[in-house]
């Protein structure tokens, strides 16, 4: 039995998705609700402290992508 990775949509029409921390594209990632986060990322929004000021910017980008702008 062949074994699949779990590829989006977008990253099977080779576009890539947005990574919603450092705002560029990337194939391989995780969604967090409807955003992506790029492999990248995710392993900085681990391994960053949470005193270091990336991780406010990090969390800045995340609150950012989880609370989409609702004007209904
Ligand atoms: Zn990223």
């Amino acid at each position: 039995m062949e074994v699949e990775m779990v590829e989006s949509a977008a990253a099977r029409k080779n576009v890539g998705e947005i990574c919603v921390v450092c705002e560029q594209p990337g194939f391989k990632g995780i969604h967090l609700y409807t955003s992506f986060i790029c492999t990248e990322c995710e392993r900085d929004i681990t391994a960053t402290d949470t005193k270091d000021p990336k991780y406010t910017f990090i969390i800045k980008q995340l609150k950012k992508a989880t609370k989409p702008e609702i004007y209904s």
